[in-house]
């Protein structure tokens, strides 16, 4: 059967040429006689793929001096309640409002200290970035640069002053340039843009370790993680081996600089269409649209329906939009290459004759 167009919003498409490595090295890696899956953590060649994979990680990303970079588990939703646990030390922290998982951080932020709601679009389904006020007294400030969900992205950074910026870049990480001088915290699930599910990439300014709430976990503890390198329990060794050859990929493709001009031609395609189509209409307010999750509807949900499925024929599955919005959503992440959009304006374009 051929690979389809895969445009799920996460678990998503990995590149195919990491694909082909994994596979060519699943059953015996290197000189090893085993599999990256049968390795001990501790194991010199094991050390060496995970050193590997940091080591990417701090070259695409431009991860500066004074940071550590870690791969932690329990996903973003495990950060929501990290984060106040090591930062919130008392005091109060500003959140952005932002769309659902923005929503969910600041939900669970709630049990482990005051939390500002600085900013919310809530009222308007989330279908932009909202203005915000900040406290400048606060320990940190929450955002979440990339809406998956709605389909919004924050098109400038807060500025915060002395504030530590901490950002929940789950679906955007690696998709754009970003300088990580400006946050003092980054996290990101990598199921959407850099490995299988099941890794956490924690970013984190030094100087921002050692303030954990005595009741955080040990688990959870940015200091005590990063003294122990990730490894204060078993860390998920293959996800991490899948990551580092994914940060070798963005290497190869140019970089992150490069994979963001394809991106943002990308959802170009998408948003140029959507806004001279008859049919489809595009959700979010076009200044923050985002370009790695583009949600639309036709304003008829039957119809909405019948282009899923349809798609889905074609070979462009996953399109159906958020069980809590519904209508559509293509996740365009770096994996999705040019030509899937152009399947699938194409598609669009096709379905809009029929049924326009
Ligand atoms: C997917 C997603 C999450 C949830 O990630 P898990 O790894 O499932 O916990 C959180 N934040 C954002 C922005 C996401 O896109």
């Amino acid at each position: 059967m051929d690979r389809v167009f895969n445009f799920a919003p996460g678990p998503s498409m990995l590149p195919l040429p990491v694909l082909k490595k994994v596979q060519e090295e699943l059953l015996c890696y290197a000189d090893t006689g085993m599999s990256v899956m049968e390795m001990s953590h501790r194991s010199k060649m094991y050390l060496e793929i995970f050193d590997r994979a940091v080591a990417g990680l701090r070259d695409v990303m431009g991860v500066p001096e004074g940071y550590k970079i870690m791969f932690v588990q329990g996903g973003a939703t495990a950060m929501f309640a990290s984060v106040p646990m090591n930062l919130m030390d008392g005091g109060k922290a500003d959140y952005i409002d932002s769309g659902n998982f923005a929503h969910n951080a600041l939900v669970e932020a709630q049990k482990y200290g005051q939390v500002v709601v600085a900013g919310s679009s809530r009222e308007d389904h989330y279908a932009y970035i909202p203005d915000y006020t900040l406290s400048p007294d606060a320990r940190y400030v929450h955002i979440t640069t990339n809406n998956t969900v709605y389909g919004t992205r924050w098109d400038h950074l807060p500025d915060t002053g002395s504030v530590p910026l901490v950002a929940d870049m789950s679906s955007n990480i690696l998709s754009e340039v970003y300088d990580v001088s400006r946050f003092g915290v980054i996290y990101a699930g990598a199921q959407k843009n850099v490995a299988p599910a099941g890794v956490v990439i924690l970013i984190v300014r030094e100087d921002l370790m050692g303030r954990e709430l005595p009741i955080t976990p040990k688990v959870m503890s940015f200091k005590k993680m990063a003294d122990a390198d990730s490894m204060l329990n078993t860390p998920n060794c293959f996800g991490i081996y899948v990551a580092g050859l994914v940060f070798d990929w963005i290497k190869a493709q140019g970089g992150v600089a490069e994979l963001e001009k394809i991106n943002i031609e990308k959802a170009k395609m998408l948003y140029d269409f959507l806004d001279e189509s008859r049919l489809f209409k595009g959700t979010a307010r076009r200044k923050d649209r985002s370009r790695m999750n583009v949600t639309f509807v036709t304003g008829n949900e039957q119809t909405d329906a019948q282009f899923v499925k349809e798609a889905a024929a074609r070979g462009l599955v996953n399109l159906k939009g958020h069980r809590i919005v519904g209508g559509m959503r293509a996740s365009i992440y770096n994996a999705m290459p040019v030509e899937g959009v152009r399947a699938l304006v194409d598609f669009m374009k096709e379905f809009e004759t029929k049924n326009g």
